[in-house]
């Protein structure tokens, strides 16, 4: 007799593998592992632990909204893999989320449209909910809504709700690891989470100034949780990333989930690059061109009046010393982001 899916995980841990093998959909099921912690499948992709002593800490980790970045569902499908066969026991309530099973078979970043443009509403804005990606994309939210509203935690306060997005970068990058920090409302930033930050190896940091259609600026907004994406190199096929560039990551995410606290150094601001967002420029015509070589790594500067890209007959030129290029891509659709320009800033005014 085949052997049923909880069996399965128990047996192989390979919750990837299973999802896969079903990247539209999966019947929910659950099952208990050996130390009681519940394992709940609630969709493909989607698998929730909750250990049998709650605790304060509610956390998210999620991968491959962009199919073809290998390196964070190697990390994760490792961590599930582990906390399955009992080899390493969690502390914590854990959701993990592999977002884009069909654009993962696919080897794609995306199978129709960008994922991580389709958050806080935006998949059911202008044509609705059109394409398996803006399907996911609300499920997504509606299960991360689920996951911080249970209520047998809802009771237990103050929570403190993490979403940690997990990606890699299509170019190089000047620095190898960096973190988006969505827009926080005139609210403070953390420096816990710019500590847990470096200890993952990430010391480069763009802080937001406006609401974005991302996964974490959702998980930010909607449910106080602090929320990352965090870009941890460059885009490479399956088996083919160097795991040891991930090592503190790996190793660290594996601290959050099974420590009652992660170990982490004092805040330096020296210790970062910190960056905010000086302007956007976004593709208005098929005419968009940029004006450099298509591998330029990002957090690249040029001299002040540098012709960065052209747009039929608008030009753009670098306005301001330091200013640093980040996700050039000129094949977005029109009226989409093109690239984003950022600068130098500093925290130490709204630092909690
Ligand atoms: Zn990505």
């Amino acid at each position: 007799m085949p052997k049923s899916l909880p069996e399965q995980l128990l047996t192989q841990g390979d919750f990837l593998k299973l999802t896969l093998a079903h990247p539209d959909s999966l019947e929910p099921f659950q099952f208990d592992l050996p130390d009681d912690t519940r394992v709940s499948v609630w969709d493909t992709g989607v698998i929730c632990f909750e250990p049998a002593t709650l605790t304060g800490k509610d956390i998210v980790l999620s991968c491959g909204v962009h199919g073809n970045e290998t390196a964070p569902i190697e990390i994760c499908a490792e961590l599930v893999q582990d906390v399955l066969l009992g080899r390493l026991n969690l502390k914590h309530r854990l959701l993990v989320l592999f977002g884009n099973p069909p654009a993962i078979n696919a080897g794609k970043r995306e199978v129709t449209e960008n994922l991580n443009r389709l958050f806080s509403g935006h998949h059911s804005a202008g044509e609705g909910l059109v394409n398996a990606e803006r399907i996911r994309a609300k499920a997504l939210e509606d299960y991360v809504s689920r996951f911080y509203s249970d209520k047998r935690v809802t009771k237990m306060v103050p929570r403190n709700r993490c979403l940690y997005d997990l990606h890699t970068a299509i170019r190089g990058s000047r620095f190898e690891k960096f973190a988006v920090y969505p827009f926080v409302h005139g609210k403070s930033w953390q420096k816990a989470q710019l500590e847990f930050l470096r200890a993952c190896d990430v010391t480069t940091v763009l802080l937001m100034q406006t609401p974005a259609s991302t996964f974490s600026y959702y998980a930010s907004n909607t449910h106080g949780a602090d929320a990352f994406t965090i870009e941890l190199g460059k885009v490479r096929p399956f088996g083919q990333n160097d795991m040891s560039r991930f090592a503190k990551a790996r190793q660290t995410l594996r601290a959050l989930v099974s420590l009652a606290e992660v170990a982490t150094e004092p805040f330096v601001e020296a210790d970062f690059q910190l960056y905010q967002v000086y302007r956007a420029i976004n593709k208005q015509t098929d005419a968009f061109k940029l004006n450099f070589a298509d591998d330029v790594e990002n957090f690249t500067s040029y001299p002040v009046g540098t012709v960065l890209a052209t747009d039929g007959d608008i030009e753009y030129r670098v306005e301001r010393e330091g200013e640093a290029l980040i996700f050039p891509n000129a094949k977005v659709a029109i009226g989409q982001r093109a690239m984003l320009m950022v600068v130098p800033t500093t925290v130490s005014d709204n630092l909690a």
